[in-house]
Order: structure tokens, then sequence, then C-alpha cells
């Protein structure tokens, strides 16, 4: 498969590196939008968390913790954002899940993810709800 982070996994194209275990790599985004941006993968292909196997999300998510301990123990920032573009909608580019972990400084001109977008619904949280749990459970 033609994947760019799944050779960055099998070290066929280099990264810098910052974790590694058996099952997941956590490298430098190549284009920082903070000091200390880093991108954590699962080694196998997977292209977002829907795909991701069950057996996999606990070492992913661990990871994420694990890393983002490293990256504030290294950089003192004063908080971080972490977060997934989830499908191409959202802005995904590269086809392999990958959790963003960017510290946050004081005067990085960044907002929350409140701002990502703005398109709320018409209906109400109540409908909403009920779709959700309807579809989910049956009726
Ligand atoms: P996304 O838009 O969520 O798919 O993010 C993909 C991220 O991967 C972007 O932030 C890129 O800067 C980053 N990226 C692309 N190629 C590389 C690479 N070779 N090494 C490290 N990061 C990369
Ligand atoms: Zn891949």
């Amino acid at each position: 498969m033609d994947c760019l982070f799944c050779k960055i996994a099998s070290k066929e194209i280099p990264a810098e590196v910052i974790y590694e275990n058996g099952g997941v790599v956590a490298f430098l985004d190549i284009n920082p939008m903070t000091l200390g941006h880093t991108v954590i993968i699962p080694k196998n292909h997977a292209e977002n968390i829907l795909d991701l196997p069950d057996d996999e999300v606990e070492p992913t998510f661990l990871a994420v913790k694990l890393v983002t301990g490293m990256l504030m123990r290294a950089l003192n920032p004063k908080g971080f954002t972490i977060g997934v573009n989830h499908g191409r909608m959202s802005g995904q580019t590269v086809p392999h899940l990958h959790i963003h972990v960017i510290p946050r400084y004081s005067g990085d001109g960044g907002g929350s993810i409140h701002s990502v977008v703005k398109y709320p619904p018409k209906e109400g949280i109540k409908e909403t709800k009920e779709k959700i749990i309807k579809t989910n459970n049956g009726d």
C-alpha cells in the first residue's frame, strides 16, 4: 500500500521519531504549527478511528498520553490541543490515522476546538439524542 505514514512506521521514509513501541510511532510534524507539534500513529494501517481495531485503541491513546507528558516536560507549554482530522471533509490529508498533539503557548494566535467549525444545527439536542439512541438501540 502506498501510504506515507505506513512508510514512516516501517522506516522506509525518515522522520523525527520521539517515541516508539511495538504498536505505535510518534514523530514531529514536518510542518509544525507550534514548537513540538507531534503526530502519533498506529503502526498498522487504519484510515481513521472507526477503522482502528478495538485492541489497538488503548495502546494508541496511551501513547498520546505518554507523548503529551514527554512534550510537557521538555517544552513546558501552557496547554495542548489534541485532535484528529477525521475524513477528508475535516481536513485529513494523510489517510492513515494520526492524532495531532499540538503544544500551546501564550500568544500563539490559536483558538479552541470550538473555533474549528461554526455550523450549529436547526434541531434541538434532545431531538438529536433521540435519533442517535434510536438508530443504535432499535425502537
Ligand atoms: P492531516 O491534515 O491531519 O492529515 O495532517 C497530516 C500532517 O502530516 C500534516 O500536519 C503534515 O504537516 C504532516 N506530514 C506530512 N508529511 C509528513 C512527513 N513526511 N513527516 C512528518 N509529518 C508529515
Ligand atoms: Zn498507512
